[in-house]
């Protein structure tokens, strides 16, 4: 039987193994221990600043000789949402989990023999060790189109240059906007060391109005002024014809000077005018004037074949066509185009029979009083929506002309055939203030050329 000899005794395998086994229990326990204790438990706060953002972080240490647990809290303040949201995305790209607003937490353990990583960090962190810091200024403004060139950062680490710096950058150029650039190293294994720079595109270029024809016209007294049009184009925004406002002041009624103003504004709010003079001639006697050709049919008013209802010229009690079917699936094209836009343009009024406008202008008058409820509202069978071609869309409150919707049915209406029948500064012309919600439909051929003209109805059929 095999016996070990050890010195002068002998020991016999089982007692040797029952031995060995008894050591291994021993050593298992110590390391156990040694594995499950946590020695120490650090906290340790620091702020990290830049320009113009602010980093804190929280960490804390739970350190046993060979099992060591970190977590790591980081806070973003920043004025800057981008920059929140750039350094809330890159934490998160490093393993980090955003815990509650701005809140981003990391855990993480390591086995060995631990040392400090504060303190590790805190040494990298010692003066001129990392040198990091943006090249340029930290906010910059292009103008859109001009070309844009990085201007990088100063990267070095115990005075060796960075070879790498991971630069991420939202820019396109192609879109005025508000831009971020961050770049990021890497100091060692468990720090990074982020920089942010602004980028804003802008466009302060001004838009060009091109007039179409001679900047002075003549024309005989009592003749329609025809606009021989305009066009708008800008750098950013391309063609914004559209947008054109003008300011028509022509009576031809009245020899003189007249100025027609044209004024546009593209999206970045640079703004241009353009004018032109239109002269209307003394009155001769070799002159045919144009009248305009005033029909009564069934106690309706044509100009020109155009129904007019104003002040002036009523509607009889009877009349009563309902809202016009055309006019209003016109309505509801325009409403869905605006929708596309985010814009709501619900319909408030539209067709209002001789009895509902003498109940509501009464109202009015109870309220206001006769004459100040007259520019705003109707005596019954002077009401354009009795016609049912006159809609209020919107709302009929004053505040609707600074909307968004007001700016858009403006520029827009007459694309599908109306017109805002009571514009700004012509109260003198059409007797009401200015309605910026009452739309009047005259088909997209007559709507598009009183529109172009600047004029009111009345103006442009030659009756005010
Ligand atoms: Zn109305």
């Amino acid at each position: 039987m095999l016996t070990i000899k050890v010195g002068r005794r002998r020991i016999k395998p089982l007692n040797w193994l029952i031995f060995l086994s008894f050591v291994a229990l021993i050593v298992y326990v110590f390391f156990s221990l040694i594995f499950l204790l946590p020695l120490f438990n650090k906290e340790y706060s620091y702020n990290i600043d830049k320009d113009n953002y602010h980093l804190s972080v929280k960490t804390k240490f739970k350190h046993a000789w060979f099992n060591c647990h970190t977590t790591e809290v980081y806070k973003i303040k920043s004025d800057d949402k981008l920059i929140v949201k750039t350094l809330g995305n890159q934490l998160i790209s490093d393993g980090f989990k955003e815990n509650n607003k701005n809140n981003y937490v990391r855990k993480s353990s390591e086995f060995g023999l631990c040392s400090d990583n504060y303190k590790r960090y805190k040494k990298t962190r010692k003066k001129g060790y990392i040198k990091f810091s943006l090249r340029g200024k930290s906010s910059q403004i292009i103008e859109y189109e001009k070309e844009y060139k990085d201007p990088y950062v100063n990267a070095k680490i115990n005075n060796t240059n960075v070879k790498r710096v991971d630069v991420v950058s939202t820019l396109n150029e192609k879109q005025i906007g508000k831009y971020i650039t961050s770049y990021t190293i890497n100091v060692n294994k468990m720090h990074k060391e982020y920089l942010f720079r602004i980028i804003k595109i802008v466009d302060t270029k001004k838009p060009e109005i091109k007039i179409v024809g001679n900047n002075v016209i003549e024309i005989d007294y009592g003749s329609k002024y025809v606009e021989p049009g305009f066009e708008a184009s800008d750098n950013y925004d391309g063609d914004i014809t559209n947008k054109i406002k003008i300011k028509n002041t022509i009576n031809n009624k009245k020899a003189g000077t007249y100025n027609i103003s044209y004024s546009v504004c593209d999206t970045s709010n640079n703004c241009t005018s353009a004018k032109r003079q239109v002269v209307v001639k003394e009155k001769t006697k070799e002159v045919i004037v144009h009248e305009p050709k005033i029909e009564v049919k069934n106690g309706l008013t044509y100009v020109d074949g155009v129904l007019l209802v104003n002040k002036k010229y009523g509607v009889p009690k009877t009349y009563d066509p309902g809202v016009n079917e055309e006019a209003l699936k016109k309505v509801k094209e325009m409403q869905k185009d605006a929708e596309v836009l985010g814009l709501s343009l619900p319909i408030v009024s539209s067709y209002r029979s001789y009895k509902t406008q003498e109940k509501l202008h009464a109202s009015y008058a109870k309220r206001d009083g006769e004459e100040k409820a007259s520019t705003y509202s109707a005596l019954a069978g002077h009401s354009e929506h009795q016609t049912g071609l006159a809609f209020d869309l919107g709302s009929t409150d004053s505040s609707f002309q600074y909307t968004k919707e007001a700016k858009w049915l403006a520029e827009n209406a007459h694309l599908y055939g109306f017109i805002i029948r009571y514009p700004k500064d012509k109260t003198d012309i059409t007797g009401y203030v200015y309605e910026a919600w009452h739309v009047r439909y005259l088909g997209k051929d007559l709507a598009y050329k009183v529109w172009q003209s600047g004029l009111t109805l009345e103006e442009y059929l030659g009756v005010n």
